[in-house]
């Protein structure tokens, strides 16, 4: 028998364990697309045979390199970047920077392992990347973001391309961030090129790329609610995170009719049983990006609401929940509580924010539950869009753009259902979702051989 027989999920994950050693995040987001892409191989002997899943689990490249710095004081700081270039089968390498200190190879491994699948269901031509950095902007001057960006750009430039590797941002990268990545590598290579996408509208950007994530996030909801013929009417949301993600999917939640009750930051999280209104999601938006405050403040400025310090909002009864923050910030024992609170939707804004144990209890009870692979990835599908309009040298107006964006997640929830649906009324999301973008990239691969 060839090298190639077939082992099975257990034998397979105790390779990508034994292969990936101090790398959890990237052996959980594998063996939650394993779960369901296992079961789906079982008669397809090409997938088998040609080592695909074997093959995605192992990125295209890793560069790993350093960035030097000074900060304001004349100190030299050293931190560590990486590009992480997971798959490339279906479109180039497509997917944001991290600047935060939780950063590890691990974590980028698995947030680009991810963005392929995500990618792929978008249904545009892009293959999956991520990099970062392990830089903590929190307290820095924007000078010394400045100097860091540039210096992290001197070296990823050599690695990208429009039509090799297009990054963006992600948690600790946004506009201002993307602005000072794109003038060095222009100020290097003299190319004004698609390079990057989160760009600004003036130098290149598209419309509602700063909404999207959020906003595609709640139409993904929307799409859920429909199945069981409900909408976000007088619906109650709990939310984590006060970034970009989280308070745009509050703002559509407000516009669709729904009741926000928190959101959160790394110091806990503030409940306003009156409702996060559009107002006070605009507080929220100045506070913590444009002044870099803490959610804490919150309650100084809407004394309705009170702050509960290092916790996290999942205790708080709520019919929907968008976890919006980051990766496994939402475990088994919160999963619980939420089933237990009647919470009846979970459509996730972040990265692999529920752990695997949280997926299986979702999984369980059989609630509505979209992971991020499905559900936000309406950011991504706007910078595939963005791609399309510098290649095109021009700019699509914003209703076209919405239409896009409503349209592709109605898209993605179609895949979802085509191999995610079990009958009974019950839609697994995670296993449509997995599948879905599982198949278009495998596909791909087979075509092109042993590469
Ligand atoms: N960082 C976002 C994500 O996780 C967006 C990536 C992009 O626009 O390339 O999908």
């Amino acid at each position: 028998m060839a090298v190639t027989d077939h082992v099975d999920l257990n034998g397979f994950m105790e390779g990508v364990k034994k292969r990936n050693p101090y790398q959890p995040e990237f052996v959980q987001a594998v063996q939650e697309v394993a779960e369901d892409i296992f079961d789906f191989m079982q008669d397809k002997e090409e997938y088998h045979s040609q080592q695909i899943l074997r093959r995605i689990a192992e990125p295209d490249r890793v560069v790993s390199f350093r960035v030097c710095w000074e900060d304001d004081n004349g100190n030299i700081r050293v931190q560590r970047g990486w590009r992480v270039q997971n798959n490339n089968a279906i479109g180039p390498y497509k997917g944001g920077i991290r600047f935060h200190p939780s950063v590890t190879e691990s974590v980028l491994k698995f947030l680009a392992f991810e963005q392929t699948f995500k990618n792929a269901l978008t249904g545009l031509p892009m293959g999956g990347g991520k990099g970062g950095s392990n830089f903590n902007p929190k307290g820095k001057s924007v000078r010394e973001i400045m100097r860091f960006c540039q210096s992290f750009m001197t070296e990823l430039y050599r690695h990208i391309g429009a039509d090799i590797d297009v990054p963006a941002g992600d948690i600790g990268v946004g506009g201002r961030e993307i602005g000072f990545m794109f003038g060095q590598y222009k100020r290097i290579t003299n190319n004004f090129t698609g390079v990057l996408t989160g760009k600004g509208l003036e130098w290149g950007g598209s419309l509602i790329r700063t909404e999207a994530t959020g906003y595609g996030a709640v139409y993904f909801l929307a799409n859920m609610l429909a199945t069981k013929g409900e909408d976000l009417t007088g619906k109650t949301a709990v939310i984590s995170g006060s970034g970009n993600v989280a308070t745009h999917a509050a703002e559509k939640i407000v516009q669709l009719g729904g009741k926000v009750l928190t959101l959160s930051d790394s110091g806990g999280f503030i409940h306003d049983p009156d409702g996060i209104n559009q107002e006070k999601i605009d507080w929220v938006k100045t506070h913590k990006t444009h002044r870099r405050g803490r959610i804490e403040e919150y309650v100084e400025a809407f004394p309705g609401a009170t702050f509960h310090a290092g916790k996290t909002p999942w205790g708080v009864p709520c019919d929907v929940a968008l976890p919006c923050a980051t990766q496994n910030e939402l475990l088994g024992e919160d999963a619980k509580m939420l089933v237990a609170n009647g919470c009846r939707a979970v459509s996730e804004g972040a990265n692999m924010p529920t752990d695997l144990d949280g997926v299986h209890t979702f999984k369980h009870h059989k609630i509505l539950y979209a992971p991020g692979k499905a559900s936000n990835a309406g950011g991504v599908a706007v910078s595939g869009l963005e791609m399309s309009q510098n290649s095109e040298r021009r700019s699509w107006k914003e209703e076209e753009l919405q239409q896009m964006l409503k349209d592709i997640m109605s898209g993605i929830h179609n895949s979802c259902i085509k191999y995610g649906d079990q009958g009974g009324g019950y839609i697994d999301y995670v296993k449509g979702a997995n599948i879905a973008g599982f198949k278009k990239v495998a596909d791909a691969m087979l075509a092109f051989g042993v590469v």
